[in-house]
């Protein structure tokens, strides 16, 4: 259930539904995922859907990981990306075989300890996770070239759009329940530029831990 062929099915779909950098292409291959889920939902790991990881949260649909790490790398490879949102860790553990180093936040500490123990379980060393609230951001190793949101805020925080350096490009879901909208923005030397690029449907992104 978890052999090469189920994972090339996986990855066969994603070049069908448009995924084009193989960069991302072979990250997908090289993680896992079934290492990211609960042992008993081992068997759909690699369908092309989210699943739960327990506490009310789901880990991203394939796709969504695929599309958003590629308009993260559309101009280059960031030299460090802060993730919001680590949740099992799996979109962490793409990123990490992607640029040199991540930093993730979560907000929930339970899944900040077994997040941190699959990182260590697949042999990533370069991601850096942090129990938080994804609203402050990681001050300390700001500015950063990329920034990923994987749970969806109503508006992107501000502190957030502060940490993003110039060149740099932060990806998020925007919105509330079922009206949500997958947007880019890169800062410039200008300022800010924001995109629209699809709809989506993540978890809501919440203030404070737990
Ligand atoms: N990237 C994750 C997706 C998990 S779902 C993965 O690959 O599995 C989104 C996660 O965002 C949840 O675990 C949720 O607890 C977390 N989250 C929601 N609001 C947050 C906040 N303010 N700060 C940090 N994490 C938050």
């Amino acid at each position: 259930m978890t052999s090469r062929r189920t994972r090339d099915r996986l990855i066969n779909a994603l070049i069908e539904q448009g995924i084009r950098d193989e960069r991302v292409l072979d990250a997908l291959r090289e993680i896992p995922r079934h290492l990211f889920v609960d042992e008993a939902l081992e068997s759909r790991a690699y369908d092309n859907t989210p699943l739960p990881i327990g506490h009310g949260q789901t880990i991203s649909q394939p796709w969504v990981v695929a599309r958003m790490s590629e308009l993260l790398l559309e101009h280059g490879v960031p030299e460090r990306v802060l993730e919001i949102g680590t949740g099992s860790g799996y979109q962490a553990a793409i990123l990490a075989k992607l640029v040199p180093q991540v930093y993730s936040i979560e907000r929930i500490g339970a899944l900040v300890h077994q997040a941190r123990q699959r990182l260590r379980a697949a042999q990533l060393f370069n991601v850096q996770v942090r129990h938080g609230d994804g609203y402050q951001g990681w001050p300390e190793y700001a500015p950063y070239a990329g920034i990923m949101l994987t749970a969806a805020p109503h508006q992107v925080p501000t502190a957030l759009l502060e940490q993003l350096g110039v060149g740099g490009r932060l990806v998020a879901p925007v919105g509330g329940a079922g009206a949500q909208t997958l947007i880019v923005i890169d800062r410039t030397a200008e300022g800010l530029t924001q995109q629209r690029v699809a709809g989506v449907s993540f978890v809501p992104m919440l203030e404070g831990r737990q």
